[in-house]
């Protein structure tokens, strides 16, 4: 991976950032698309949000460009542009946790300070037989100080976080974990022990909450109305069609839109779409619309205060833009699914 042949420190911020949510073959392709449009932390800094969330789209979880606009404006204007070496100036940027903190550390400036992600929490909770459970906080303050006499009695703490990671991913798998080719089956609990079906500790996940949302994809003279999402929560400040969430996920045009604006629109088309967050289902219905109301017009409305901002969940203006605009803000996912579907 390209990310595992730099020591720039930068680079490998980006490339551990992005992995967070990303699996490694999608991640490549960010990174590589990422580090050529940003290629140097005053890149990064300089640019619009606007322009790091575009960058950053297909990718979910957009609070992490955020942190990394954030932190890389922090490093221009309070560290005079060069990637701190320490690992708690680094841990203290926006979007920086402990694993991310270690293993920029290790991997830039081979500091020993131990990385532990999802891999090395698993093989490691198997090689010491560590009975809490995996998520909570008291499994990494029990296991990190063991792993850190290991990288301090290492004398490489480049390659110990290296090869404890890809232990994690390459041989002490989730599902029949590689004891017969691992390095370290003589001294692992659960192996000689004959327990590693019971490692690690772990609480079944609870079923996602179902988020039942409309969106409004509604055309007047060529141009779509779109809004922009609150600056907090989910999809926080990117565009997207009017949306509006809904107790149960009726098939229908919500009630809101259909009495205020049945008379005056033409429902073109209807599509619907599964779309998985972190904790949540998002059940989704689009309905492609077009303004037909001679007398009338949305902008009226607008001024009037009885168009989409007050039936929807932004409560942001609404705004009327080109396809070939629309193609340049910054969308979700779901939404770059609903725009690549537009009727024609
Ligand atoms: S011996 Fe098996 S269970 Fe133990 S660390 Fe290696 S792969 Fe994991």
């Amino acid at each position: 991976m390209p990310w595992r042949e730099t020591r720039n420190p930068y680079h490998i911020w980006i490339s551990e950032i992005i992995l967070q949510q990303t699996r490694v073959e999608q991640g490549r392709e960010f990174y590589l698309r990422f580090i050529d449009e940003f290629p140097k932390i005053l890149d990064l800094a300089t640019a619009s949000e606007e322009a790091v969330l575009k960058a950053w789209q297909g990718l979910g979880y957009y609070s992490r460009a955020r942190n990394l606009h954030k932190a890389a404006q922090q490093i221009v204007q309070e560290m005079g542009g060069e990637f701190p070496h320490d690992y708690d100036q680094i841990r203290s940027l926006p979007g920086i946790g402990d694993y991310t903190a270690a293993a920029i550390a290790s991997f830039a400036y081979s500091q020993p300070k131990a990385a532990l992600d999802g891999n090395v929490k698993r093989w490691s909770s198997r090689f010491f037989g560590i009975q809490t459970e995996l998520s909570k906080p008291a499994f990494s303050k029990e296991v990190l100080p063991l792993l850190q006499v290991g990288i301090e009695n290492s004398g490489d703490p480049y390659s110990f976080n290296q090869a404890s990671i890809e232990l994690g991913s390459q041989i002490c798998t989730p599902q029949s974990p590689r004891c017969e080719s691992c390095p370290l089956q003589t001294d692992c609990f659960a192996y000689t022990h004959g327990r590693v079906s019971e490692f690690p500790k772990v609480t079944p996940k609870k079923a996602p909450q179902i988020w039942n949302l409309h969106f409004l994809a509604l055309r007047w003279k060529n141009e779509w109305c779109i809004m922009q999402r609150p600056a907090k929560g989910i999809w926080a400040s990117l565009y997207e069609f009017p949306s509006l969430s809904c107790d149960t996920p009726e098939q229908s045009l919500p009630d809101a839109w259909a009495e205020a604006l049945s008379s005056s629109i033409k429902v073109l088309e209807h599509r619907q779409s599964t779309h998985l967050l972190s904790h949540k289902k998002v059940q989704a219905q689009c309905w492609y619309a077009e303004w037909i109301d001679p007398v009338i017009s949305p902008l009226d409305l607008q001024k009037e205060g009885r168009f989409l901002q007050n039936m929807s969940d932004s409560n942001n203006s609404e705004v009327w833009i080109s396809l070939s605009e629309l193609r340049r803000v910054p969308v979700h996912r779901l939404m770059d699914s609903f725009i690549d579907a537009l009727p024609t």
